[in-house]
């Protein structure tokens, strides 16, 4: 044999003892060390491989194979169609080619396809028997699972009965995904955390954990949940879409993901693909990717399998957006309350198509917890706009060489004390007057969400602050064009720009204005609540500790906050400086007329047929109803579009009436809701 086809063996065989290590770490014991993209990456690596040298191929390669084998611990039990994995298409281009793969082998360019959301969770097996729940596997090696009957039990979206709106059949298997909703696990990492246990890396370790515990009631602890998207095996009840048998499905009582949808073409498909990559963080559960599926049943048979995956799937794979990289050095900004925030500096990695090099790390008491050290291997996360974070160190990768940090006593800005209040999880600058602060706490004042005065970014402000000109925000009202004009690159247009910003943004309604002051823990919500509550700042301002704590949603660390907030002088005169200047201190009431949706709030989510928000929103108010951005248990109706967002899922799961834009029309009409 050739050196190179030594090497190539020899590659070949280490891919192999790899991967088969990381399907244990996955598989078997729920705990992966390297992110599912540089799973990925091995795999195909080593697919490429035995293509091109079938040579080499080998019967027990894990490329042949699905998932991991069942754990002793359980009752194996056999399913009765195998349970499969699916081929991948990591872009568009790969997409295209799996159309032109299946229209060449069916010989016809006319293929109906149904794509859904690739739930990253767990796949089980339910066979019903004459309509009762009687078994509930797992995957396992796709042929042998293992019994977790009991655990499944306790999953609460699992009919132990199928509902008889559709024929029951004598026997059918039922699959699907059983997941851990993403509020759901932020929960409990937070609680293992603070019980000082190893953290899940992700929702789908998290539900796996539970599924296989032998105690059903440490599964009953852990709110997983359960979307049906097939059907394995069924007597006595033939169907010939997809689509048919998710309708099925969803008689049948099970949990069916609302997302679904039909398309008569691929460019349509992949506009789905792509829509989806775009929003995967709105929804309370992850999805790694779409399944596209052949929608005609005959279709699928005449296309069939390959050893371990069917021919008429597969899974568009979104770019991972966990990833692990090495924790280069841990920094501290000063924020605008004046919180040491510390960051990581990392090896550049990518995740999910953007470079990154930096991610928080939350606080003093986080980086403790999760005993990340500098130097250490991390797995950084990336969720939808927010600042990546660091997951966790990776224990197994440490050499010995890694550093513990410790926390300065001094701001690294100005050298002051660094003081952290008993019961606080931030420490703080303990000078007022630290630039970092000031600077800080001017770029909240003029943020979109709070003043939102366009045209001023941070290095002006920053010259701001270096002229002299301003101190405080109030200051920025009284800036003249001459002063404006002396900042680097303000020309005529952009100062009169400028002005017009600082001017309008005197309309923001009060409790933006709250919101701009920088009050500890009031954020945007809490800063509405407080606003309406009180009918303005001013009442706010001289309201006493339990008179704030007594509004539903505020507790009482707000309540000692905002009190501390204006017991301090030089706030106080912040505020009045403020109101001079022209601000919005008290709420001007629209007063809702009263009509048929009197005292009825209304959530509006998705696309609506006719209306847009803004318009559904007029027609709900001038017939004396209200809307609110949020849903709560408080909410009377969402108003309900074409795909919804999170608020579908939150609302359903409280159980609130949910109309169509038909059917408000329909109930303004009658006069009464
Ligand atoms: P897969 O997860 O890529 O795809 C198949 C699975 O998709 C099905 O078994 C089912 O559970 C799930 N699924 C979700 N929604 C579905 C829907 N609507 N219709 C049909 N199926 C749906 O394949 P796999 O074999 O389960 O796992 C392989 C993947 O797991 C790898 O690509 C990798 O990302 C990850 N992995 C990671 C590691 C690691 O160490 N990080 C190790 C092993 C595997």
């Amino acid at each position: 044999m050739s050196q190179s086809l030594q090497n190539i063996e020899a590659r070949i065989s280490e891919l192999r003892r790899q991967i088969e290590f990381h399907n244990y770490r996955y598989y078997v014991l729920d705990d992966p060390v390297i992110s599912d993209e540089e799973y990925d990456r091995l795999f195909r690596e080593l697919l490429n491989l035995e293509e091109t040298h079938p040579e080499f191929a080998s019967p027990d390669s894990p490329t042949r194979r699905v998932g991991g084998e069942a754990q002793e611990k359980f009752n194996k039990v056999a399913h009765h169609a195998p349970m499969l994995s699916l081929a991948n298409a990591f872009s568009e281009e790969e997409v295209w080619a799996f159309y032109r793969r299946i229209s060449n082998l069916i010989e016809t360019k006319q293929i109906d396809f149904i794509t859904e959301l690739k739930i990253d969770g767990v796949a089980v097996a339910l066979t019903y028997q004459d309509g009762s729940l009687v078994r509930g596997a797992t995957r396992g090696n796709g042929l042998v699972g293992e019994d977790v009957t009991l655990n499944l039990r306790t999953i609460r979206s699992i009919p132990l009965r199928l509902r008889q709106e559709e024929a029951r059949p004598r026997l059918v298997e039922i699959r699907g995904e059983a997941y851990l909703p993403v509020s759901a696990f932020n929960r409990i990492n937070e609680e293992r955390a603070r019980r000082q246990e190893t953290l899940f890396a992700n929702p789908r370790n998290a539900a796996a954990g539970a599924l296989r515990q032998l105690d059903p009631r440490i599964t009953a602890s852990r709110p997983l949940a359960f979307f049906a998207y097939a059907v394995g095996h069924v007597e006595g009840r033939p169907f010939e879409t997809q689509k048919e048998i998710l309708e099925s499905l969803s008689r049948w009582g099970f949990m069916v993901n609302p997302f679904y949808r039909h398309h008569t073409d691929v460019e349509s498909v992949i506009a789905y693909c792509r829509e989806w990559a775009g929003k995967r963080d709105s929804l309370d559960y992850q999805i790694d990717g779409v399944v596209i599926k052949v929608d005609r049943l005959k279709d699928q048979e005449l296309l069939g399998y390959v050893s371990r995956e069917p021919r008429w799937a597969i899974a568009y794979k979104f770019p991972s957006q966990v990833a692990t990289t090495r924790l280069l050095q841990i920094g501290i900004n000063v924020g605008r309350t004046g919180a040491l925030n510390p960051y990581a500096v990392l090896q550049p990695v990518e995740v999910g198509g953007v470079t990154i090099q930096l991610a928080t790390l939350h606080n003093e008491d986080d980086i403790r917890r999760k005993d990340i050290r500098e130097g250490d291997t991390v797995i950084v996360k990336r969720a939808g706009d927010v600042i990546p974070q660091v997951v966790g160190p990776v224990r197994e990768q440490r050499t010995g060489d890694e550093r513990e940090f410790r926390y300065p006593h001094l701001c690294p800005v100005c050298n002051s004390a660094v003081v952290r209040e008993a019961g606080e999880a931030m420490a703080y600058c303990s000078n007022r007057a630290c630039p970092a602060q000031r600077l800080e706490w001017l770029k909240h004042f003029v943020s979109r969400e709070a003043m939102d005065i366009r045209g001023l970014g941070p290095q002006t402000l920053q010259k701001l602050l270096e002229l002299q000109l301003i101190e405080d925000p109030a200051d920025l009202y009284s800036l003249t064009e001459k002063e404006i004009s002396q900042l680097p690159g303000f020309k005529e247009k952009s100062t009169q720009n400028l002005l017009r910003g600082i001017q309008e943004s005197k309309l923001q309604p009060p409790e933006k204005v709250l919101f701009a002051l920088g009050i500890r823990h009031v954020g945007e919500s809490i800063a509405c609540m407080l606003v309406d509550n009180f009918a303005g700042i001013d009442a706010l301002a001289n309201a006493r500790e339990e008179e704030i704590s007594a509004v539903q949603g505020i507790g009482p660390e707000i309540a000692r906050s905002v009190v501390g907030y204006f017991a301090i002088e030089e706030n106080r005169r912040l505020a009045e400086k403020l109101r001079t200047a022209g601000l919005r201190f008290a709420s001007s009431q629209k007063a809702r007329p009263p009509g048929p949706l009197s005292g009825k709030s209304f959530v509006i989510t998705g696309r609506l047929p006719t209306l847009s928000r803004k318009e559904a929103a007029d027609l709900i108010e001038s017939h004396g109803g209200k809307v609110v951005a949020s849903v709560s248990a408080k909410t009377n109706y969402l108003l309900l579009g074409e795909e919804p967002g999170s608020k579908y899922e939150k609302a359903r799961k409280l159980g609130i009436a949910m109309i169509t834009e038909k059917e408000l029309r329909a109930l303004l009409e009658r006069g009464t809701p």
